[in-house]
Order: C-alpha cells, then sequence, then structure tokens
C-alpha cells in the first residue's frame, strides 16, 4: 500500500490506518480492510491490535517502525507487559504481530480484571484542536484509552462518545471527524485522575524490557511495606497499609475504577499486592499504590527497582509449570483437545461444537501445555504449508512475465512510471513479493535493473513526443515538448534537463 501514513507520537495504530483511509479516498471499510491486511475479517481494535507485521510492512520505507516498535510505541502493550510474567509477554508480542483471533486480550487477563475499559470512544477536545494547528489532522491517542481511567494528564476529564468500538468493528472511525463535534461529556474534576494518567504515560514509555517475576514483585512489595515500617518482625501491618491508601485516595474514584469493593476484606486486593504473587494485578493497581507509597519516585525508576529484586530458583519460569502433575480429568481433555485439533486445526477446532468450551477449561486450569500444543501444531501446519511453494519455480515464472511487462511497455507505453510497485502491481500480488523477498533473487534482480526512476520517466516521455515529432516531419517546439511530456519547471529534474539542453531544445 503506497502513502501509508506515518504515525504521529503516540497515535495508536487504529488512528493510523483510519488516517489511510481517509488519505487515499476509501470510502468502503471492507476496501481497507483489504488494501491494508489483505483480510476483510480484521476487527478494528483501539488498544491491542494484531496483524503488526502488515502495518510494519507498509512503513517499512520510513527505515523505522518494526512490529515490536509499533507494539511499544503506539498501542496500550506496555500497560501490561512489565506486569505479567515473561512468558506471557513473549507469546502475546508474538500473537500481536500475526493475527490472534481475540487471545491477546484474554491472556494478559483484561476480560478477567476489574479495571474495565468501558469500549467507548473518548477525546481530550484540547489535544485535539493542538494536534489541529500543528498537523492539521487530528488524531486518536493512545492514552486516551486507558482502562478505567478517563482523564488527559494535561487537560482534565476526557469526552466520552456515544458511540462504542462494537458499533464500527471492521471500520475505522478517523478523529478529524470529531473536530466541531459537540462534547457529551466535559467536567472539571479529577485532579487525581490527571495524576495517575500521567504516571500511565510513564509507564507507557517504558521500553520492551524482560518482565519481572512474580517472585521479584512479592520482594518488591515486602520490601517496601518494610522501607515505610508497615511491618512487624516478618509480617506485613495491613491495617496500616490500608488505613493511608483509603485517606490519600477520593472513594468515589476508587468506585468508579473498580477497586473499592471488598478493599479492606481478608482477600482484598490490596492485602494480596502485599503477599505472595501469584496472579498478575492491573497496572492501575499498581499505579495507585505508588502514588500513594512512592509519590516521588519517577515510574522507570520502579521497574528498574523491582527487575534488580533477587531472582530466586524458579527465576522467569512460570509459577504453574512446577506443579505440572496432571490430573484425569486434564488428561481426559488434553486427549480430546487433540484429536479434535487434528481433524479441523486449532482455529477450526475453537469453533466446533464443544470445542469452545474445551479450549476455554485447557486454557484456564492448563495453560502451559494448551498453548505450547497449540503453538506447535500451528507451526506444523504453517510448515506444511510454505512447504508446498516451490519458489524457484514462482520465481522464474515471475520474471518472465516481467520481461514481458516491459517489452509490451514500448507498445502500449504505460502513463504511470514503471516503478519496481509498478510492476509489482501489474502481477497482482505486491504485498506477498515484498515479504518473501529473499526466496525470489531473479524477481529482485528484474525489479532493480528495470524499475525506472524519475529521470528516466521523464525522459521516456520526451523520447515518445519526439519520435512523434519525427515521424509527422514537424519541428520540435519547447513549449509543446514540456507540454506533452507533462514537464514543468518546477518538476523537470536536473539531469532531463541536461539532456535536453544538449540536445538544443532548450537553452542551458
Ligand atoms: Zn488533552
Amino acid at each position: 500500500m503506497l502513502n501509508f501514513p506515518v504515525p504521529y507520537d503516540a497515535e495508536t495504530i487504529y488512528s493510523v490506518i483510519a488516517r489511510a483511509g481517509v488519505n487515499l479516498a476509501v470510502l468502503s471499510p471492507k476496501q481497507l480492510l483489504d488494501d491494508v491486511f489483505q483480510d476483510r475479517k480484521v476487527v478494528a481494535t483501539m488498544d491491542l491490535p494484531c496483524n503488526l507485521n502488515k502495518i510494519a510492512f507498509h512503513l517499512q520505507a520510513t527505515g523505522k517502525f518494526s512490529a515490536l516498535e509499533l507494539i511499544y510505541q503506539h498501542t496500550l502493550f506496555p500497560l501490561y507487559a512489565v506486569f505479567v510474567p515473561e512468558y506471557t509477554r513473549l507469546k502475546a508480542i508474538e500473537l500481536m504481530c500475526e493475527s490472534s483471533g481475540g487471545t491477546v486480550h484474554m491472556m494478559l487477563g483484561i476480560a478477567a480484571s476489574n479495571v474495565k475499559t468501558d469500549g467507548y470512544f473518548r477525546y481530550c477536545k484540547s489535544c485535539l484542536q493542538s494536534q489541529y494547528e500543528h498537523y492539521g489532522v487530528a488524531y486518536w491517542k493512545r492514552e486516551w484509552f486507558l482502562p478505567a481511567l478517563k482523564f488527559c494528564s494535561e487537560h482534565g476529564e476526557l469526552s466520552v462518545m456515544t458511540s462504542s468500538f462494537k458499533e464500527h468493528r471492521h471500520s475505522y472511525f478517523s478523529a478529524s471527524d470529531l473536530i466541531g463535534l459537540s462534547v457529551t461529556k466535559d467536567s472539571k474534576r479529577g485532579e487525581i485522575g490527571q495524576k495517575i494518567s500521567s504516571k500511565a504515560i510513564e509507564l507507557l514509555q517504558i521500553p520492551p524490557i524482560t518482565s519481572p517475576s512474580t517472585n521479584q514483585w512479592t520482594a518488591f512489595y515486602k520490601k517496601l511495606a518494610s522501607d515505610l515500617s508497615y511491618t512487624k518482625g516478618k509480617n506485613v501491618c495491613h491495617s496500616s497499609i490500608y488505613e493511608r491508601f483509603i485517606a490519600s485516595l477520593p472513594e468515589a474514584s476508587l468506585k468508579e475504577w473498580g477497586l473499592y469493593e471488598g478493599l479492606d476484606s481478608e482477600t482484598g486486593w490490596l492485602k494480596t499486592m502485599f503477599r505472595k504473587h501469584r496472579k498478575s494485578f492491573s497496572y492501575l493497581q499498581h499505579l495507585l499504590i505508588w502514588h500513594v507509597f512512592l509519590p516521588e519516585l519517577e515510574v522507570k525508576e520502579i521497574i528498574r527497582q523491582v527487575c534488580n529484586m533477587p531472582l530466586n530458583k524458579t527465576k522467569h519460569r512460570p509459577v504453574v509449570e512446577k506443579n505440572l502433575e496432571p490430573s484425569g480429568e486434564c488428561l481426559e481433555k488434553r486427549c480430546e483437545w487433540e484429536m479434535i485439533v487434528k481433524k479441523l486445526g486449532v482455529k477450526g477446532a475453537r469453533s466446533s461444537n464443544g470445542g469452545g468450551a474445551l479450549y476455554a477449561w485447557l486454557y484456564r486450569n492448563d495453560r502451559i501445555y494448551f498453548l505450547a500444543f497449540n503453538a506447535k501444531y500451528k507451526k506444523k501446519e504453517n510448515g506444511a504449508r510454505v512447504q508446498k511453494v516451490n519458489w524457484k519455480e514462482r520465481d522464474i515464472k515471475q520474471t518472465k512475465r516481467l520481461f514481458r511487462l516491459l517489452n509490451d511497455s514500448e507498445a502500449n507505453f504505460p502513463k504511470q512510471r514503471m516503478s519496481s510497485n509498478w510492476f509489482l502491481k501489474q502481477l497482482g500480488r505486491d504485498s506477498m513479493i515484498y515479504a518473501y523477498r529473499d526466496k525470489m533473487p531473479l524477481t529482485w534482480q528484474f525489479l532493480n535493473t528495470f524499475s525506472e526512476n524519475v529521470v528516466e520517466y521523464q525522459l521516456r516521455r520526451v523520447a515518445k513526443y519526439c519520435a512523434e515529432q519525427e515521424r509527422k516531419g514537424n519541428d520540435i517546439k519547447p513549449w509543446k515538448l514540456y507540454r506533452e511530456a507533462g514537464l514543468s519547471d518546477q518538476r523537470i529534474r536536473t539531469e532531463t534537463r541536461a539532456v535536453l539542453s544538449g540536445l538544443g531544445y532548450i537553452d542551458a
């Protein structure tokens, strides 16, 4: 896809795709999905989009924006990355590069978390205005979509639209359409929300690092309690922590964020965070504790301290792996799952009758085996598919077609520049060829040798005009030559000008 927009600072991938649709005047949402992903089933996702290899491919000419950079700089992934085990972090990255079928949200614990995202479009009017002044367009910023937090760190409460992402499942809604829109909600409150939002932005800026283990998180919060003298011997004084926490944050905000209920109970999340970590907590739970107990420290410093906590023997291994003695029920379900997968593949098995329930059960109760088996099976499937292609034969056939195109061009004189992209478009499979560049050396040799640059394109048009005039026995008139060859003083390249003046058609 040519002229794919380059992402602005903190712009979501969703927004970049929406802008691509506007720039290229693609009116049909399905057509846009086709152009961007070559897949009409992709779901337009604001927070954690997938298929990022394809976006990185459209941006490859910029020399920046690998899929990993896109994940860390233009999605909400960093809100989760350091809080989940390393194994989950890597698996989620892998899924976001390809198509995931919604697994990423499940893996990162978003569906199960108390801290929910409402799924509505949100924006900050003042930010929109300044984007418009700077760039002439508006775009969706990732920090407007923090789960539960609806604040711009600079300007206060965000405006929430009445339409949700679900209503626009396969289409991309451009932020530029918001200019001039009436606001549904805009009030001045929530200084605390603003402060937490700016902490969240610090978290979003953490670069890719290995996730701390659950043991390191446990050690970090134990040490925090002890540094603040909230311990008696080896025990943590949960009641003192609770009192300071509740006194520092407005009850209404905690309620709004879904973090108030059961806060003081024995199994409440605040106590659990100061005990041995057995599961991941949400970004907001961590940020609130840091806001109350470590107000002076920057987020990156906190993460650095956690990463420096001693790793003990379980290291980066997921905690579940230790008690891997599968029960009878577990073995039965594994067997059942493997049988369906062998027949229908992982995707087919999941949507088959009873397959969905089996999928959910294994995911919940036997995750390590389950993800490993599925990944292995998918790899095998892909391997089988890739091996079927005879690359050598394809390369030769394709190069022959390219030569035919080149020969035909003398007679039918293409109006566009015969660039590499032009040739590939004629073949009708441009993105595939880029992706398998290494496997098709002849094709690439052809493109490097025969594709036209701008000067060659200008001279081809000049030559056409001159040959025609000669055939008709006419004189060559410079003004006519310019017009017929589509040249102008602004567009003509120095090299073209030199040739024309060498031939005596124009003055040097
Ligand atoms: Zn703002």
